[in-house]
């Protein structure tokens, strides 16, 4: 499979070389040439399978060429092996028709190390083999960073830099990313928001004699690999809910639009999903999008689901370039009017989104009250990006296709506002029960272009 980006304007790459370099030289994403499709039968296969099997049914395609059959194999068996849980993604259900995708069983809590243990192994194999070394630096809301942490500490042939903004993650994620001793591990704690963390990411990656000084490689959502491993769990769960026979949709807490960017190739591979539907805290910016008001810039405004706190959408972008007819010039030229504000959807990609996409938009109050309500109706304590989830399925519901919400944290990790929402404590996992008496290792750092990347360059392995 060959990899082409959303600007049209930087070299294809292969699978191996789009997930070592992460963001296009033309500041764009690296999507695949040609969607696979999977038939009806080879989906209808899928059901009762291992979930590592399902994994390598869906992903091989994508990576063909790239790795051998049995060296991915091995990959993804490491990559799921520590999680908490045999089905690895297993499906709960709420009501008569509303199931809950728990993907919180990896070694953070959230779903992103289903993304990131996997990418760990891809990169360990793929180095070696080159016999290179790497630079990881990624931005975090809190999730991604100490998912990247458990997936490449420890590992000789990579650095890890954490950008996550002070004071604006959750106590548990800080320690997450904090608590590791390995030497190849750097928190960085920086002056600023997601938004100020993930421009500096993004500038790094267009300082060129930066990036190629220090063998930058990129590990947030924008990477491909990324979104591919998220794909597996839409397979997973719609099959355990009898697709491809019957439909399902799903209501996805929403952020960088990584997640269900995932849902949207999953349903263009042929998975039979009727709606995906985003569901924004009150940094709504893809609601309002997707309500027709244009995609334009605002504050971010803190809030008790962090990991969603996001006024610009990385992955947004693919999903334009798709809306645009796979047109690259066209993308290129909104992300120009985007860094001055915003742009305004034409109406034919605004009907090529509806025909995927749905939104809501949940206030602080209706999170809490969605925790409080779920526990008492259905026995679960959900974290607050869940309940913002939660919320938004119950306003798209239908009587006939099941709707599946991806229950994105476990509530653990975010203790203060379960604990306020429904009056319990949610306990954490006993592997991990030590985590408040782990010492922290961070740098306070100024949001500053310059200063960052010369602690970077002044702290990589030689
Ligand atoms: C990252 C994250 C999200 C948002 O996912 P995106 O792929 O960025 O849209 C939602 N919930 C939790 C708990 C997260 O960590």
């Amino acid at each position: 499979m060959r990899y082409i980006s959303t600007r049209g304007q930087a070299p294809e790459l292969s699978f191996e070389e789009a997930m070592l370099t992460g963001l296009a030289r033309d500041g764009g994403l690296y999507l695949p040439a040609e969607i696979p499709v999977m038939s009806q039968d080879e989906i209808a296969a899928l059901a009762g399978l291992p979930y590592e099997e399902i994994a390598f049914r869906v992903m091989w395609p994508y990576v063909s060429g790239s790795f051998a059959e049995d060296e991915f194999r091995a990959i993804i068996a490491r990559a799921y092996e520590g999680f908490g849980h045999d089905a690895r993604a297993p499906l709960k259900q709420l009501n008569e028709n509303h199931f809950l995708l728990e993907l919180f069983h990896g070694p953070t809590l959230a779903f992103k190390d289903f993304a990131m243990q996997l990418i760990g192994q891809l990169f360990q194999v793929a180095l070696k083999r080159r016999g290179d070394r790497v630079t990881i630096v990624g931005a975090t809301s809190g999730d991604t960073g100490s998912a990247a942490i458990e997936a490449f500490r420890g590992l000789d042939a990579v650095d890890v830099f954490i950008l996550f903004p002070h004071g604006r993650v959750s106590e548990v994620q800080r320690r997450q990313m904090t608590t590791p001793a390995d030497g190849n591990v750097h928190a960085l704690a920086v002056d600023g928001d997601f938004d100020d963390c993930q421009a500096a990411l993004k500038d790094m990656f267009n300082d060129f004699d930066f990036r190629d000084g220090v063998k930058l490689a990129g590990v947030n959502s924008i990477n491909f690999a990324r979104v591919l491993a998220q794909i597996v769990y839409y397979f997973s769960a719609a099959v355990s809910l009898g697709a491809p026979h019957r439909k399902v949709s799903f209501t996805v807490p929403t952020g960088n639009f990584g997640d269900i960017f995932a849902g949207f190739l999953a349903k263009r591979m042929g998975l039979p999903i009727d709606r995906l539907v985003v569901a924004t805290n009150q940094n709504d910016i893809l609601h309002r999008c997707l309500s027709g008001e244009g995609y334009f810039k605002g504050d971010t405004i803190p809030s008790i689901s962090p990991s969603m706190d996001i006024q610009v959408s990385s992955n947004f972008e693919r999903a334009l370039y798709y809306a645009y007819g796979e047109d690259g010039s066209a993308v290129a030229q909104l992300m120009d009017e985007l860094r001055n504000g915003g742009f305004n959807v034409s109406q034919g990609a605004m009907e090529a989104l509806r025909e995927s996409f749905d939104s809501g938009r949940v206030s602080e109050d209706e999170t809490l009250e969605t925790i409080k309500n779920t526990l008492a109706h259905s026995a679960e304590l959900v974290c607050p990006h869940t309940a913002v989830g939660i919320k938004v399925a119950q306003e798209h519901r239908s009587a006939d296709v099941p709707m599946i919400t991806l229950a994105t944290a476990h509530p653990a990790k975010f203790p203060a506002a379960v604990e306020k929402a429904s009056g319990e404590h949610p306990p954490l996992p006993s592997r991990m029960s030590d985590l408040y008496e782990r010492p922290e290792r961070v740098t306070r750092i100024a949001n500053d272009l310059g200063t960052l990347e010369d602690h970077i360059r002044r702290h990589i392995a030689e």
